[in-house]
């Protein structure tokens, strides 16, 4: 019998975030060729596009980690292709002898707005949503962006509660005091100095308020309380971790709004909106109560004045012609929520299942489900398998522990099909350019702004450095 390294079995990622890449990686360790595509020129996902910019060290770290794992040699990375629309999922299947389908494609659709009509907002920039937002954000200073413009408005509300509405709030606190700092005061505060000081700080120090700034600011409108936030999550099911985990998201948000000036209305969704020739003025307001861990509207309606919204209450996995699903999220099987429902070889990873996570979280579901299975259930990941589903393990233990040993129990496609499917990817690397993994990176990874800050601020260093 073959020994695994000297297999050719072949598997396609779709996606070549944090998730999509560890499993690559892991199948790819284990002796199996692996095409991993993604829409976008770079990887990375929302690493480059979702994560903020600030985050200099954690982006460098995890691309370079992501570089590290594509360039295995039984991985080819193929760039610009696109699932849904370069090829259709059915085609994929029918047509070409993968012995598994790895889906990895992430979270990249914003879960729409429950306010009827506020959508037409959204061409003008009253309404922005997440995603386009944090795209802008990263990317705006690249001479080449050609994405969407936004200019964040003072009185903008923000409709959210995680995590990432903390960095939203960040944002839009940064871009008003930033500019309002430089153009009532001469001072110039790059986005990296605001985020590591805080507004307050840097405020103070001038002896400066928002009010003197003649901003308003901005507001966090959450359905819960600051305590419900999913902030933190609890060490375990234990209600003192459950009270702890509440403390310590109740503090963040307090930190948070000192060192950032931002109002807070808990217990509030937007219902209604209010407008006056085409411009918003106002978001209709319903208060909330929470019952039995559900949202329940109160029935009591306040007008909240604002020029903007921003709606970051999450992201869900774009839906495609032949993925069944669950709701929002990928309908799966199984303790790591792995193996899509219906199919025998067919599976999906990271954000894309659910929508929700981190960097930790996609990176270990990526490569535990590769792994064993059974392994799981002895060492649950945490965050992920909240519950093992002991009867579906014994079934999975019945077929396949694992996906690398579903595929290795596979029989060896013929390696003329395995050759004729690398041959394909060849020439669509030929036709976009593509030559090398390193090449192909070198020639498309951004201008970084800290760069741009760096080559602007270097002449005036050097000019007081000959003083
Ligand atoms: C504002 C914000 C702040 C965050 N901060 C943190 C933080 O501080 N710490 C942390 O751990 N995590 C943070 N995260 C979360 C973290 O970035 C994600 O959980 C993680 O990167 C998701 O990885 P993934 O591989 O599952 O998905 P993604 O990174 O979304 O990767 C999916 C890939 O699939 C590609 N793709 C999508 N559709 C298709 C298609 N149809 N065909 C081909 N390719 C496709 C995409 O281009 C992308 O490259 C943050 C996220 C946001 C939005």
């Amino acid at each position: 019998m073959n020994k695994p390294h000297e297999r050719e079995h072949l598997a396609l990622v779709i996606g070549a975030g944090v998730a999509g890449s560890e499993a690559a990686y892991q199948l790819a360790q284990n002796g199996i060729r692996v095409i991993v595509v993604d829409q976008n020129a770079l990887p990375y996902g929302k690493i480059e596009d979702g994560l903020p910019l600030w985050h200099i060290g954690l982006r460098d770290r995890v691309e370079a980690d992501i570089d590290r794992k594509l360039r295995h040699p039984k991985i080819k990375f193929l760039p610009l292709f696109k699932l849904g629309k370069d090829m259709q999922l059915e085609d994929l299947m029918k047509n070409y002898k993968f012995d598994a389908i790895i889906l990895a494609f992430g979270a990249w659709k914003d879960r729409p707005l429950p306010v009827p009509g506020i959508e037409k907002f959204r061409e003008s920039g009253q309404l922005i949503y997440q995603n386009d937002l944090l795209k802008w954000y990263n990317h705006k200073h690249e001479p080449d962006y050609d994405g969407p413009l936004f200019e964040i408005k003072d009185g903008v509300t923000v409709i959210g509660g995680g995590l990432s509405s903390l960095d939203v709030m960040k944002i839009v606190m940064m871009e008003l005091v930033g500019k309002a700092l430089k153009e009532k005061y001469g001072l110039d505060y790059d986005l990296f100095t605001m985020e590591k000081r805080g507004l307050k700080s840097i405020l103070e120090e001038h002896g400066l308020t928002l009010d003197d700034l003649g901003l308003k600011g901005a507001t966090l409108v959450y359905r819960r309380s600051a305590r419900e936030m999913p902030l933190k999550i609890p060490a375990s099911d234990d209600p003192a971790d459950k009270e702890r985990a509440k403390d310590i998201a109740e503090k963040l948000l307090n930190t948070y709004r000192e060192k950032f000036l931002f109002q807070f209305i808990p217990h509030a969704v937007p219902v209604d909106f209010e407008e006056k020739d085409g411009r918003l003025t106002a978001l209709i307001l319903e208060k909330t109560k929470t019952e039995n861990g559900k949202v329940v509207k109160t029935g009591e309606r306040f007008r909240h004045e604002t020029p903007q919204v921003i709606s970051s209450i999450g992201s869900v996995p774009v839906k495609l012609p032949g993925i069944p699903y669950e709701g929002d999220a990928i309908k799966t099987e199984g303790p790591l929520k792995a193996k899509v429902a219906g199919y025998e070889n067919l599976f999906a990873v990271g954000n894309a299942v659910t929508g929700k996570g981190n960097i930790k979280m996609a990176k270990e579901h990526g490569r535990e489900a590769m792994k064993n299975w059974i392994e799981t259930k002895r060492t649950p990941v945490a965050g992920v398998v909240r519950q093992l589903d002991e009867k579906y393990l014994e079934d999975t233990d019945k077929r396949a522990e694992s996906i690398t040993g579903y595929i290795l129990s596979q029989p060896i496609p013929t390696q003329e099909e395995v050759e004729r499917i690398w041959e394909l990817v060849e020439n669509r690397r030929k036709q976009i350019g593509y030559t090398t993994y390193d090449d192909w990176i070198a020639r498309h990874k951004p201008v970084r702004l800290e760069e741009l800050l760096n080559k602007i601020n270097k002449p005036r260093e050097g000019k007081e450095g000959k003083k």
